[in-house]
């Protein structure tokens, strides 16, 4: 179990699931075996040996001694992703995982959202024992960005009919890149209806969704921190704890070579030059800092400290030795 200590938060990597390997390619055009070969500091954590980037599923657990924050919540189990198909119907052990790190489900008080894609709110809700779709922490508010929420919300169009786009689950010629990120109109629409009602419906109906302003506060130290790009609205976290500091990628990045490359962008990116603007205003603040940063598809080592590398930034894993820790 990884844990970091960032000021009075411990952190701790609860992981759920690697995405396979080759399942990203074409996911940010540019990056080839050929490209990353040049940045010998991705292998092995972040690319393996022949070329191909490397990206996991997991939460953060952010606890102060006073809440326990969970961020963000993965694909959950049993859900349906018609759009995302690999995705679909899961059976990780992510709760079992969670508890091995100290929480069972009732600790969690807080849950963040750094985006509402498929893959950051499915542990939201779980099924109960008559299969009702019910808020996997019973006792958490979920807190996030309006403009977040209704951006989601606003995907839901009224088609007419309700279309079943599961049938191409089984076909192996479907690209699914294209398919998660450049889908036609009623098959997002479906795809959100049902994120709605498997995820978010059942938090909304026990009262426990809560909205917060773009770059709100959340608890002291805990503040939302607006990175658009990869949606209109996508925010990253920032934690602050007695002089230290932390940040939580969520999808302004989804991978580290994005640190070397900030104008490498995704395929899954709404404006992919909005998120090359807010990836390197982010690295330039954080360049040379003792501000750890904490990649929400990193894999292996996941989290370290940005400093300047050329024209780009580089992701280095012990604290650079010119910053004095306070
Ligand atoms: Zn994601």
């Amino acid at each position: 179990m990884q844990t970091w200590q960032v000021g009075n938060f411990k952190i701790t990597k609860v992981h759920e699931l690697p995405i396979e390997v080759g399942l990203l390619d074409g996911l940010i055009p540019e990056l080839t075996p050929e490209a990353v070969r040049e940045i010998d500091w991705l292998y092995p954590d972040y690319v393996n040996e022949s070329g191909q980037i490397l990206a996991d599923l997991h939460s953060f657990v952010i606890d102060n001694g006073e809440h326990v924050i969970l961020t963000d919540a993965g694909c959950g189990n049993g859900k349906s992703y018609p759009m995302q198909p690999i995705w679909s119907d899961l059976d990780t052990p992510f709760l079992e995982r969670l508890q091995e790190a100290g929480y069972g489900r009732d600790d969690i008080d807080i849950i963040l959202c750094t985006h509402a894609h498929l893959d950051h709110v499915g542990w939201f809700s779980m099924r109960d024992e008559e299969g009702k779709w019910v808020p996997t922490f019973p006792n958490a508010r979920l807190v996030m960005v309006r403009d977040e929420y209704e951006r989601h919300l606003s995907q839901i169009v009224e088609t007419g009919e309700v279309q079943d786009v599961s049938d191409a689950a089984g076909d192996d010629d479907v690209d699914l890149i294209a398919r998660a990120f450049h889908p036609d109109t009623s098959a997002l629409s479906n795809q959100t209806r049902l994120i709605q009602e498997e995820s978010f419906q059942p938090i909304v109906d026990a009262g426990r969704l809560e909205l917060v302003p773009t770059d709100g506060q959340v608890v002291p130290g805990v503040r939302y921190e607006s990175t658009p790009g990869h949606t209109t609205a996508h925010h990253s976290i920032r934690l602050d704890s007695d002089g230290a500091t932390a940040f939580v990628t969520g999808d302004a990045f989804h991978h580290p070579i994005q640190i070397a490359r900030p104008d490498w962008s995704s395929q899954g990116d709404w404006d992919g030059g909005a998120s090359a603007r807010s990836r390197r205003a982010v690295l330039e603040s954080c360049a040379g800092t003792d501000l750890l940063f904490m990649g929400t598809h990193f894999a292996g080592i996941t989290a370290g400290y940005i400093v300047e590398d050329g024209e780009g930034f580089r992701l280095v894993e012990s604290r650079p030795p010119s910053v004095e820790r306070r």
